[in-house]
């Protein structure tokens, strides 16, 4: 099974992922973790490419789009699809509902061209189950200490856009669940974990 985590930053996603993946080793699943973009040498150099500040290097909204996407091409062909076929439960650090809301609902690019794009790039590999967290701009700032890279360093307007993103997107995609981040760490856990818990009963 294939499950992903998106939300804006410092809503406590590397946290949660840490806890699924040891959730899930627990009852004796082989666990495939990645992030995207990155996880391959492609993506991981994509990925500094599109994080690292530079200025001599202007990124256009539209080819920052396609930068995201050619990494997840090849995320899904070295990483995920393989590891789906032998079985094993992956779970990304983003995916393709990121592209969606940043380039799509927060970004200027039109929410249909990412879509189509966003289409061919998993070629059929989307994932069972994706947990949006959330909670206010404000409390995930807060929660945030560490130096903000290029992607976070647009503002509050653009995480205010980001969010309602992932509401509007939730709104219409059954396998998008929203969590409520703004709870305990083990709350939030037992949350995503029961979510799971019942997907992967009902698949068994
Ligand atoms: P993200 O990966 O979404 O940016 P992190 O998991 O790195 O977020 O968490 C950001 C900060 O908030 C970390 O210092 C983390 O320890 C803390 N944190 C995460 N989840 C919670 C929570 N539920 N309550 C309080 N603090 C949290």
């Amino acid at each position: 099974m294939f499950f992903s985590f998106d939300g804006i930053d410092g809503v406590g996603k590397s946290t949660q992922i840490d806890l699924f993946c040891q959730w899930m080793r627990a009852q004796g699943r082989t666990v495939t973790q990645c992030r995207d973009p990155g996880s391959t040498p492609l993506g991981e150099r994509i990925r500094d490419l599109l994080l690292t500040h530079d200025d001599s290097v202007s990124i256009h909204r539209r080819s920052e789009m396609l930068l995201y996407m050619a990494a997840r091409a090849q995320l899904v062909e070295e990483i995920i699809r393989p590891a789906l076929d032998r079985g094993e439960v992956v779970i990304s650090d983003r995916y393709l509902l990121a592209n969606i809301v940043y380039q799509g609902h927060a970004g200027q690019l039109p929410l249909e061209q990412v879509r189509t794009v966003g289409q061919v790039t998993i070629d059929g590999v989307a994932p069972d189950a994706v947990f949006v967290l959330d909670m206010s701009v404000g409390a995930a700032d807060a929660r945030m200490a560490r130096e903000l890279d290029r992607m976070e360093e647009q503002g509050a307007e653009f995480r205010r856009r980001l969010r309602e993103g992932y509401l509007a997107e939730a709104a219409v995609d059954p396998a998008i669940h929203v969590i409520d981040a703004s709870r305990s760490i083990d709350e939030v856990h037992e949350s995503i974990a029961d979510i799971a818990a019942k997907l992967v009963s009902s698949r068994e």
